[in-house]
């Protein structure tokens, strides 16, 4: 059982995520909301129900999931609630910033225009600012099946609105078996001249060559997951050396049996192999945890103590894409909690 002390200290801790996909966030009772707003008769009526849908047992089924939630999206409106939905759950974890995946392929292949997705979450993310002072940036991931002509109109869409919507990155996501990063080359070059952050879930379903396929040939900042690097020494060393953070999330990896168990997770030893660890939640609801959970789960897991806590939360700011003035500004008032935390609580 996790220490109390070391629970509120986890809570209260300040903390950034920057691996959770937007379409992946939708609360069940966001869900029913957004249904009855357009509608669409659902399998459940109700938010117990909702949660029972929510179990599942296979990829086929949590995509059918997936699936589902995504067809309740089509107005402007429904992508600014699951933004504001974001900034209230950001507040409540102790997340300052936040960094959020979406993908418009799940969109754009249901007919829903680019302006209603990035007009709802420029909207929604201005008011989570002044609602919540929690600071939200966009990646806009590219789904890895889509042709690459369509990758590289992702990045142009992306780079036009930029500014506006608060797009800070381009991402790569989805079906990694078959469909390696390289595909993707041109979109991500191109992103690289446009000036945009660049990153790739990789090692998940796929091992290290899936790794080192994001880094070389789409010369990615950071990792999405990519848990399975430690099936390879030299990649392991080469992660650390440059300091290339990865965006792990535990129980999601558990949740669709990457590993077994928790304490057969490799995170604590990348974290020992000196790689930039942070802790994120992916896909809340779906995976029934957010970030809070993935700490308490890997603190409980792997015995650690508030000084490991600290080096995550520091980690989850070195990571951010922050520019460096402004990191050194969150990881300086992280500092300052850190002495006033240990001092209320343990
Ligand atoms: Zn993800």
């Amino acid at each position: 059982m996790l220490e109390p002390a070391l629970k509120t200290y986890i809570e209260r801790i300040p903390k950034t995520e920057l691996h959770c996909h937007l379409e992946g966030s939708i609360q069940p009772a966001t869900l029913l909301k957004l249904a009855a707003r357009h509608g669409i008769e659902l399998p459940f009526t109700d938010e117990e129900g909702a949660k029972a849908f929510y179990e599942f047992t296979s990829l086929n089924q949590f995509l059918g999931i997936f699936a589902l939630a995504c067809s309740t999206l089509k107005t402007r409106q429904d992508f600014e609630t699951i933004t504001l939905d974001l900034g209230a759950d950001s507040a409540s974890q102790g997340i300052p910033y936040r960094e959020v995946f979406f993908t418009y392929a799940y969109h754009d292949r249901r007919s829903i225009p680019w302006e209603e997705v990035i007009s709802g979450i420029a909207s929604g993310r201005e008011k989570v600012k002044q609602q919540y002072n929690v600071e939200m940036w966009f990646i806009a991931d590219i789904d890895r099946t889509v042709d690459p002509q369509d990758g590289v109109r992702l990045v142009e869409m992306a780079q036009a609105s930029r500014d506006q919507a608060g797009i800070i990155g381009i991402g790569l996501d989805s079906q990694e078996i078959g469909y390696p990063a390289k595909r993707q080359k041109p979109a991500f070059d191109l992103a690289k001249r446009l000036g945009l952050h660049r990153v790739a879930h990789a090692g998940e379903d796929v091992g290290p060559e899936s790794v080192w396929d994001a880094l070389q040939s789409l010369d990615v900042e950071r990792i999405d997951h990519g848990v399975r690097s430690i099936d390879d020494p030299a990649l392991v060393k080469h992660l650390a050396e440059r300091q290339v953070a990865l965006t792990v999330c535990p129980l999601s990896n558990i949740e669709l049996k990457v590993y077994p168990q928790l304490r057969d997770h490799p995170v604590k030893r990348l974290t020992d192999a000196g790689v930039l660890v942070m802790l994120n939640s992916d896909d809340p609801p779906m995976f029934h945890c957010n970030v809070l959970d993935n700490y308490f789960a890997v603190a409980e897991t792997f015995n650690l103590n508030a000084a490991d806590i600290d080096q995550y939360a520091r980690n989850s700011f070195k990571a951010a894409f922050l520019p460096d003035e402004r990191k050194q500004q969150y990881l300086a008032d992280l500092e300052r909690e850190i002495k006033k935390l240990r001092s209320e609580i343990l």
